[in-house]
């Protein structure tokens, strides 16, 4: 039985009191490795304090960044994909397409069993989430769908309330847990 091994490499925050404090806001999105048989995957490797960090946080769990086969992006916000260039030649998934190298494949297969990509729009029109099916039951990875539990009001970056409201309820129906934007995992039922 194939398996899936998930860990929020990097936890994220949104500190937007900061704002005042200091005159700018911080952020940092949730970095999720996913671990197969075959498969490395690192979604989000966005904005972190210094680059060695999501170095570092690979190689404590056994990781080279070079071991990475592929990065998916939950959706083209800077702080969520601030750091792709990192994993220099792997195949880049977003929700319009695979980038491999120059080809985009706007149809590409599904990269494992257990890992499923769905177009999730609102929060932006080209959000996506990862829904991996694990031992502990299934996974949401939403990016802005959810900035972090309990997350229901309406989202001053969205491009498409409505839609955002939708993705929100697919998202909570086939998930047992989510792992949301910027705040932790949390569980759905
Ligand atoms: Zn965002």
């Amino acid at each position: 039985m194939a398996k899936v091994r998930l860990d929020v490499l990097i936890g994220g925050f949104a500190d937007e009191a900061s704002l005042k404090q200091h005159g700018t806001a911080r952020y940092r999105p949730n970095i999720v490795l996913i671990r197969t048989d075959d498969l490395v995957i690192i979604v989000d490797p966005g904005t972190v304090e210094k680059q060695s960090d999501i170095v570092d946080a690979l190689k404590v769990r056994g990781v080279n960044v070079s071991d990475i086969t592929h990065v998916i992006h939950t959706h083209h916000h800077l702080d969520h994909n601030r750091n792709s260039g990192m994993f220099a030649d792997v195949p880049v998934v977003d929700a319009w397409a695979m980038w491999n190298g120059v080809d985009y494949d706007t149809n590409p297969k599904s990269l494992h069993e257990l890992i499923r990509i769905q177009p999730t729009p609102g929060h932006t029109y080209d959000s996506l989430t990862i829904f991996v099916t694990t031992e502990e039951g299934g996974v949401a990875i939403c990016g802005d769908v959810f900035w972090w539990k309990g997350d229901t009001q309406s989202d001053v970056y969205a491009t498409d309330v409505d839609e955002l409201v939708k993705s929100r309820a697919l998202v909570l129906a086939q998930s047992d847990f989510v792992i949301p934007g910027h705040g932790p995992k949390f569980k759905t039922k």
